[in-house]
């Protein structure tokens, strides 16, 4: 699968992402209020913080492996 198959997958179930029922409405400081006092809104972003350091210490591991090889 190449990569524009990958950017297609989001759009295909992002009508399936429903955090929970009902909108968001109010002001800017209601949604942040809500962001981080709903256990949904805060699981996803937890996830998002773990995928995101995963991925850091991936490239970060890759990146020295590829200096060191290029040491020898
Ligand atoms: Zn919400």
């Amino acid at each position: 699968m190449n990569r524009t198959s990958f950017a297609i997958l989001p759009l295909l179930f992002s009508p399936l992402a429903h955090a929970h029922p009902g909108a968001h409405h109010g002001n800017l400081l209601d949604g942040i209020v809500h962001l981080l006092t709903e256990p949904d809104h805060l699981a996803m972003a937890a996830v998002a913080v773990l995928a995101g350091i995963a991925g850091a210490r991936f490239f970060r591991r890759r990146s020295e492996a590829r200096s060191q090889d290029t040491r020898r």
